[in-house]
């Protein structure tokens, strides 16, 4: 088996290629071997494994990835500048790579992956968001995620509640995964160096959700009651219509507590409530 020893160091690939980060694209690469390996070794092991990849770019986490034994490793970038570049490190890795050009967020990963996976990526940073809401909803084909969000965001995922990071993502996350928070990665460890701090976050989904909800209406619950966070929810409830302080009643709230001080528990039991309502 070829394990990549024979391709160049990530700079001169980065210069041979022209590729040039392009801000447009959340490109900041990640060229430390290092940090690369650490984040490839965050799932557990990876030998007979299938991952993800979003974004290789010049293939640093696509070769850590590679190199800790993955089977198979799907890889989808939008840049194609980036493609001749991800050939060679597929050939010196007996072709486990395969590489998809295209924009992650319209592919589907159910028709792309022949089993389920782990998800590996340095995510581009203006479409992290709604790449995760999206596996969220298709959790049941991935093993894991270990992602690197800036940790603002990073920060959101795994907030409890009474702080000021906590919200719709930690609740929504919370609720279908096990989230935990890996390690923060300085913006010198970069090139170029984005301007905040970044997190690498594990998400496990759940076989099944510690307590019974409806996605959808427990998204609408959280958006109302976050959408005013400082305002009582009796208030900030009525925007769903019908009486908030009966549905609170009824799922044993207290109507005077604001969004932040309800556990995901407490969410779901709310939302069932307001399902109940439909
Ligand atoms: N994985 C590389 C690393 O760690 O050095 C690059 C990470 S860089 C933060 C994000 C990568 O995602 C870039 O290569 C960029 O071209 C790619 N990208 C941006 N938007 C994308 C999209 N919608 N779909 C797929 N790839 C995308």
């Amino acid at each position: 088996m070829t394990d990549g020893s024979s391709l160049p160091p990530l700079r001169e690939v980065i210069n041979r290629h022209g590729l040039r980060a392009e801000k447009s694209l959340g490109q900041n690469f990640l060229l430390d071997l290092n940090l690369t390996g650490r984040i490839a070794r965050c799932p557990g092991r990876l030998e007979g494994e299938t991952v993800l990849e979003i974004g290789p770019g010049p293939g640093g986490l696509t070769r850590a990835i590679l190199a800790q034994g993955a089977k198979q490793v799907f890889a989808i970038e939008k840049d194609t500048r980036c493609l001749a570049a991800l050939a060679e490190v597929s050939e010196a890795f007996d072709n486990r790579l395969t590489v998809i050009e295209g924009d992650a967020l319209k592919i589907s990963e159910d028709e792309l992956l022949p089993e389920r996976a782990h998800i590996i990526a340095n995510l581009p940073y203006n479409v992290a968001t709604p790449l995760l809401i999206k596996w969220l909803k298709n959790r049941h084909q991935f093993k894991s995620m270990t992602l690197m969000f800036q940790k603002e965001v990073g920060d959101r995922i795994t907030a409890s509640p009474g702080s000021k990071a906590y919200g719709r993502l930690s609740i929504i996350s919370q609720w279908l995964c096990t989230v935990s928070k890996q390690f923060d990665i300085s913006p010198k460890a970069f090139t170029p160096p984005p301007k905040v701090v970044s997190t690498v976050v594990k998400l496990v989904p759940k076989s099944e959700p510690d307590f019974p909800a409806d996605l959808k209406t427990l998204e609408k619950v959280v958006a109302a009651a976050f959408g005013q966070r400082r305002k009582m929810l009796r208030a900030s409830l009525k925007s769903l219509g019908g009486s908030a302080e009966e549905a609170l009643e009824a799922a044993g709230i207290k109507p005077t507590l604001r969004a932040e001080e309800l556990s995901v528990e407490d969410f779901c039991r709310l939302s069932e409530i307001y399902r109940a309502r439909q």
